[in-house]
């Protein structure tokens, strides 16, 4: 089976790699610190942001029926759904209902998690991302490696050389180039598309809506353009209302991306006119178990800023594509575990350092941590053997027990005891500490 270890090592045999991580996370930690010190009260907003989603965590149930009824009342059709098959079943049915055949989709974890393309194009459906960083990995036949910023791991060059390949982009590297081909090629996909696919931010139960948050206007060419609208999103989206809704879009720029406000704040009200339809498709498993877990819930206050990732010293060196799994990062760890439980690398809950870099930077102050190390404390326990098991108890019991203690320590001094020196566990104590321990005053 796959470890961390071994997609780690592979990572680091790639200096192209090293340079792209090392040059992207260290502008966008240096843009996110700049702004936060230029943006008065920002410390203050984050504890309000972490209030909120708090609110969302006591209140989830309450605020998803709200949501639920009031998108319904304005036009919006819901379709709450168990798991990520049962999403891209839903998703299908509704494009097949329009005879869709042509898909725009901007960028959006959920429809990542759900291995929504693969199945599109299993059923004959054409699907072009519209954001630029998930269209070059779409390209590339890749993953995002970061959750804001997709492309985080290539360099202009090889962005030139897959427009080059793929494409015949014949111009330089420049970026303004790069994305004036990029906006010539996707405006006809666009024109062409029956349906548009977004993700959504957050879900405002006090109004039913949805908010859409985007940088480079594609988000709001994909759903006003074509008559079809479906949006893919999940549970913990929902914010109880505007006042919460202002507190989080003060601060998610920021961490992102450190910008004072994302250029494009979509507001979906319900469909524009009697010929268009809006759907959300609305993922609710194993989230909900989760939010009810006292020990997992806060895993859900994430906000999907990303920052965490590029602060994270683990993340800077491999990138995102080492955690084999949709999620990277700090976050990505808890995430995977409870999203993927038989497919997680095993080992994933060590691709950290514990430094607590990414609790720092958290806008909404996820235990990020406190969750990891549960993590490891979970897989550890899994792994372990019946044998180690057992063992473990025994020696908690020893190291915690005094008459327990004095009677080993009395076994062990005898010179019966001593081939056990070299057995098992007791080799790795025994070569640099040798018996002292068992040998000196009993407590
Ligand atoms: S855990 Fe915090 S820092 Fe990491 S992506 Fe989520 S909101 Fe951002």
């Amino acid at each position: 089976m796959k470890r961390f270890r071994d997609t780690a090592r592979e990572a680091l045999r790639h200096p192209e790699l090293r340079r792209a991580l090392d040059h992207n996370t260290r502008v966008s930690v240096e843009k996110r610190r700049r702004r936060i010190a230029e943006t008065p009260g920002y410390a203050e907003a984050s504890r309000r942001a972490a209030r909120a989603r708090r609110r969302m965590l006591r209140e989830h149930r309450t605020l998803l029926q709200q949501w639920i009824q009031r998108a319904r009342s304005r036009g919006i059709q819901v379709h709450p759904v168990a798991s990520a098959g049962e999403a891209r079943r839903a998703v299908l049915r509704i494009l097949e209902r329009h005879g869709v055949r042509r898909v725009v989709k901007s960028k959006s974890m959920i429809t990542e998690e759900i291995g929504l393309n693969p199945a599109l194009e299993a059923a004959g459906i054409q699907v072009t991302e519209t954001d630029l960083g998930e269209w070059i990995v779409q390209l590339l036949g890749q993953r995002p490696s970061h959750i804001t910023a997709p492309a985080l791991h290539l360099r202009r060059h090889e962005i030139q050389h897959v427009f080059h390949e793929k494409l015949g982009y014949s111009g330089s590297e420049d970026p303004r180039e790069l994305a004036a081909f990029a906006r010539r090629y996707l405006r006809q996909r666009f024109l062409e598309a029956e349906a548009g696919i977004t993700g959504a931010n957050f879900l405002v139960a006090e109004t039913g809506g949805l908010v859409i948050l985007e940088n480079e206007g594609n988000a709001g060419f994909t759903l006003a353009w074509p008559r079809l609208h479906v949006a893919v999103t999940s549970v913990e989206k929902v914010v109880a209302d505007h006042g919460d809704l202002a507190d989080l879009l003060r601060v998610l720029p920021v961490a992102a991306t450190g910008q004072r406000q994302t250029a494009y704040v979509r507001f979906v009200q319900g469909p524009i006119s009697q010929d268009r339809e809006v759907h959300v498709v609305l993922l609710h498993g194993p989230r909900l178990d989760w939010l009810q877990d006292p020990d997992w819930a806060e895993t859900f206050a994430c906000i999907r800023c990303g920052a965490c990732s590029t602060e994270c010293p683990v993340y800077q060196i491999v990138g995102g594509h080492a955690y084999a799994s949709v999620y990277s990062g700090p976050i990505g760890i808890p995430l995977s575990f409870l999203l993927w439980p038989d497919e997680a690398l095993p080992d994933l809950a060590y691709a950290c350092t514990l430094c607590g870099r990414c609790v720092g930077v958290c806008p909404v102050e996820v235990p990020l941590v406190d969750l990891i190390l549960r993590v490891r404390q979970r897989t550890a326990s899994r792994a372990l053997s019946p044998l180690l098991k057992g063992w473990l108890r025994g020696w908690t019991l020893m190291m915690t027990s005094p008459p327990v203690q004095a009677m080993a320590r009395r076994l062990l001094r005898s010179p019966l005891a001593r081939p056990l020196s070299s057995f098992g566990p007791f080799r790795a104590w025994t070569r640099e500490r040798g018996l002292s321990f068992f040998e000196g005053e009993e407590p």
